[in-house]
C-alpha cells in the first residue's frame, strides 16, 4: 500500500520555534517599545493588494516586481500580489482612507512580505519586516527622527556595534536629473566594460549600476561622477540639516556616495544600516525619501520617508536568546496534591505569576524540567505540605527552600 507523504515546508518559507522565535518575539516587542517612545503609532494593512499597487510604485524595471513577486489570480479574475514590501501598501491606505486628515503622520507596522528570491542565509520567500514612516512631513526633521529611531531600536537590541548606518543624498528633482545625465555620460563611456545586467540598467535605470554587486561593474561605479558636484543649493541645504540632526542626536553616520534608490520619486535622504557579520546579506535595515510616491499612485502630492527591516536579519545579530524565564514550576506528588495544584496554579496564573505543573514521571525528571524551563522556583506538594497548606519553596539558583502558606504563594514568588 502507498504510503502519504509527509507534507513538505515550501522553499523559503520558515517554521519559526525555540530559540530562533524568542530572538524573532525579542525583536518585535523591542521595536513595539521603541516606536512608542518616539510616538509613532501602528497600523496594520492586508497581506495583499491589487498587482499594481505594486507595479506602480516600485516601478517595473525594480528587481522586486520584474522578477520577485507573488502574483495571482483570484477567483474573480483580479490580479493581486503578495506583498513584497510595506510603503506601497501604506500609501494606497493612506489615500483610501483618507488619512492626509492626520499628517504629518506617523507609523509603524510589521508582518510578513513575500519575494520570489533565491533562498540562503538571511534570504526567504516569506521573511518578516518592521517598518516605520512619516507620510505628510517635508521638513529634514522627519528624516532625523526616523533614522535617531532606528539607531535606538539597534541599540536596545545590542546589536548597534557592529552596524554602520551610511547615508546618503539623491537631491531634489534639478539635482538628481543634471547627476543622472552626467551618470549616463559616463556609463556610455564604459559601455563595453559594463556587465550585461548594467547595460539594461544604463537603458532603463541607470542609477542602480552605482550598487550594482557584479566585480565586473564596480571599477567604473566607483570612478562615477558624485552627486555633490550637482546638488542645488536647497538639496544641499537639506542635507546639511539630515546630518546636523544626526550629529545633534549623537547618531553616527558615513557618508556612501554610491547609495542609490532606483526609482524616479526617490529624493534626498537615501540610507542603510549595514553589517559585515551576515556575508552578502549585510544591509538590515534600509529606506529613504520618496516625496514621489503618493503622487505616482494618483494622489495628491505628499512628502513621505521611511525605512524598512528584515526581522530574520536582526534576530540572526542578537548574541544570546533572551531567556524564557518564568516565575516558578509546580511540582504535585500523588493524586491528592495533582487536584489541589489545579487550582493553586490558576490562582498563580490570574495573579501574574508564569506557571507551568510538572505532573509527570519522577521527582527528580520534573526537577530537571523544571531547570530547563528557566524557572526561579519550584513549588513542591506532597501529603504533608497539603496537610499544613503550604508549598515547599525551593529557589533553584540556590537549592534553598522554605514552606509558604498557599496564600501567600503569588507575592513570595514576584
Ligand atoms: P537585498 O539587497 O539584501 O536584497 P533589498 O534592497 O532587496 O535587500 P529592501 O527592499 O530594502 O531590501 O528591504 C528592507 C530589508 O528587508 C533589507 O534590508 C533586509 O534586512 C530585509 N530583506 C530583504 N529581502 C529579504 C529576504 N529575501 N529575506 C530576508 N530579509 C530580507
Ligand atoms: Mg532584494
Amino acid at each position: 500500500m502507498a504510503r502519504t507523504e509527509t507534507p513538505r515546508r515550501i522553499r523559503g518559507t520558515q517554521d519559526i520555534f525555540g530559540d530562533e522565535q524568542r530572538r524573532f518575539a525579542h525583536v518585535l516587542s523591542t521595536f513595539e517599545r521603541v516606536r512608542a517612545l518616539y510616538c509613532f503609532q501602528r497600523i496594520d494593512i492586508p497581506v495583499f493588494e491589487s498587482t499594481a499597487v505594486f507595479a506602480r510604485s516600485l516601478g517595473e524595471t525594480t528587481d522586486v516586481v520584474s522578477k520577485e513577486m507573488y502574483t495571482f489570480e483570484d477567483r474573480g479574475g483580479d490580479s493581486l500580489t503578495l506583498r513584497p514590501e510595506f510603503t506601497a501598501g501604506i500609501a494606497r491606505a493612506y489615500l483610501t482612507e483618507g488619512w492626509q486628515q492626520f499628517a504629518p503622520l506617523k507609523i509603524t507596522t510589521s508582518g510578513p512580505v513575500f519575494r520570489y528570491e533565491r533562498p540562503q542565509k538571511g534570504r526567504f520567500r516569506q521573511f518578516h519586516q518592521i517598518d516605520a514612516e512619516v507620510i505628510g512631513a517635508a521638513e529634514p526633521a522627519a528624516d532625523v527622527e526616523l533614522l535617531v529611531l532606528a539607531d535606538q531600536l539597534l541599540r536596545e537590541l545590542g546589536i548597534a556595534d557592529g552596524v554602520t548606518l551610511q547615508l546618503n543624498t539623491l537631491g531634489d528633482a534639478e539635482t538628481r536629473e543634471a547627476w543622472r545625465a552626467a551618470l549616463v555620460a559616463h556609463f556610455e563611456a564604459h559601455r563595453g566594460e559594463l556587465s550585461e545586467d548594467s547595460l539594461t540598467r544604463l537603458e532603463k535605470n541607470p542609477m542602480r549600476i552605482l550598487d550594482s554587486k557584479d566585480p565586473k561593474d564596480r571599477p567604473i561605479a566607483d570612478s562615477a561622477p558624485d552627486i555633490d558636484a550637482y546638488l542645488t543649493p536647497e538639496a544641499r541645504a537639506f542635507f546639511d540639516a539630515v546630518t546636523a540632526g544626526l550629529d545633534a542626536a549623537g547618531v553616527a553616520w558615513e557618508r556612501n556616495a554610491r547609495l542609490v534608490r532606483g526609482l524616479d520619486y526617490y529624493r534626498h535622504t537615501a540610507f542603510e544600516f549595514v553589517t559585515d557579520r551576515l556575508g552578502s546579506q549585510g544591509t538590515v535595515l534600509a529606506g529613504g525619501r520618496y516625496d514621489g510616491l503618493i503622487g505616482s499612485l494618483g494622489g495628491p502630492e505628499t512628502a513621505g520617508v521611511g525605512w524598512a527591516a528584515g526581522v530574520e536579519r536582526l534576530a540572526m545579530l542578537l548574541d544570546e536568546p533572551p531567556a524564557a524565564g518564568i516565575d516558578a514550576v509546580v511540582v504535585p506528588m500523588g493524586t491528592a496534591a495533582e487536584a489541589r495544584a489545579t487550582g493553586i496554579v490558576a490562582d498563580l496564573r490570574r495573579a501574574g505569576v508564569a506557571v507551568e505543573m510538572a505532573y509527570k514521571g519522577k521527582m527528580k525528571a520534573r526537577m530537571a524540567k523544571a531547570d530547563a524551563l528557566g524557572a526561579r522556583f519550584a513549588i513542591i506538594l506532597g501529603d504533608d505540605e497539603l496537610a499544613k497548606g503550604v508549598g515547599a519553596v525551593k529557589a533553584l539558583a540556590t537549592g534553598t527552600q522554605t514552606e509558604v502558606a498557599f496564600a501567600d504563594l503569588a507575592e513570595a514568588l514576584r
